[in-house]
């Protein structure tokens, strides 16, 4: 079955064609630039790629079983309204049936992009076979997807698994939110280059560069390392007293550090959590990949 995946970000709309019965295998790519053109706008250009891609893999229109679209937002309970995502200034966007317009007969999916990041990885990635597990997205921000008993949690109401502002330090950081000391001031990527730029430099104002100077032994970078590791370690106990999960899965640009954060993190939660169990935590698979592919597999979604 070919299905078209769509991951709208804040500066891209991100594409591909996947083929769920080859392993969810992507066959073909694109990508244009959104910079805040009108969601109608925006969907004639996804149309638009779209038919490119599949003129160029030998498919036309109808050979496309659904189109899934995933957003940096949350979303309406029956999901096919974005009631707000701010890095793409929709509030209120029926988008599912804008999408629905440019793809006639095609059936729509829509949601929100952690949790679809979240989908692809117990589909197909690092979360296989694990009917209770959570995805970890350490980026900008701190993206979460849950899956409960074998389902993508999307929330009593629509709204889902905002865990990067759950409250985590009383009167902390001030957070885009308007809230303070949310839980994604302590422990996204952002929060680790914002150290190593404070304290190394400009040239290590990225949590990568931070971890490659601990990794060498810098020691300055091994304590902002070692204190990031603290407070993700405390989150991450926290929700496993919360949930339990068969396995945490890690990504984002840190899920590439490898065992200078997974090794050190592991040990930390297991000291930590109420049941002083060794919880499987690992790299995500599908790096920028994941929105695009669990938007398309969302088509084929059976409890939502
Ligand atoms: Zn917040």
């Amino acid at each position: 079955m070919i299905l078209l995946g769509t991951d709208i970000g804040g500066s891209s709309v991100k594409l591909a064609l996947i083929d769920s019965d080859d392993g969810c295998r992507i066959t073909a790519r694109g990508s244009f630039p959104f910079d805040g053109q009108p969601a109608e706008e925006m969907c004639l250009q996804i149309r638009g790629a779209a038919d490119e891609m599949l003129a160029e893999a030998g498919l036309n229109n109808g050979d496309i079983k659904g189109v899934g679209v995933c957003v940096p937002g949350n979303i309406d309970k029956d999901r096919s309204t974005v009631v707000n995502a701010y890095n793409l200034g929709f509030h209120n966007v029926p988008l599912k049936a804008l999408v629905s317009e440019c793809f006639p007969g095609r059936e729509v999916s829509l949601m929100n992009d952690a949790d679809a990041a979240a989908l692809a990885e117990y589909r197909a990635g690092a979360l296989e076979g694990c009917e209770n597990s959570i995805l970890l997205t350490l980026g900008t921000g701190l993206g979460a997807g849950l899956i409960l008993g074998g389902k993508i949690f999307l929330g009593g109401c629509g709204r889902g698994f905002e865990l990067g502002h759950v409250p985590f330090r009383n009167g902390g950081d001030p957070c885009t939110c308007g809230l303070k000391g949310c839980m994604e001031r302590y422990v996204s990527a952002s929060r680790l280059a914002r150290d190593g730029a404070r304290e190394l430099g400009d040239t290590f104002g990225t949590a990568r560069a931070v971890t490659d100077a601990a990794r060498a032994g810098n020691k300055t970078a091994c304590r902002l390392l070692d204190d990031y590791i603290e407070d993700l370690s405390d989150a991450i106990a926290g929700i496993c007293n919360m949930f339990d999960p068969e396995r945490i899965a890690v990504g984002g640009g840190l899920s590439a550090a490898g065992e200078i954060l997974f090794a050190p993190l592991t040990d930390l939660v297991e000291r930590k959590n109420f049941y002083r169990a060794r919880y499987e935590i690992v790299p995500a698979r599908f790096l920028n990949d994941a929105g695009v592919l669990g938007a398309a597999l969302s088509v084929c979604l059976t409890n939502a």
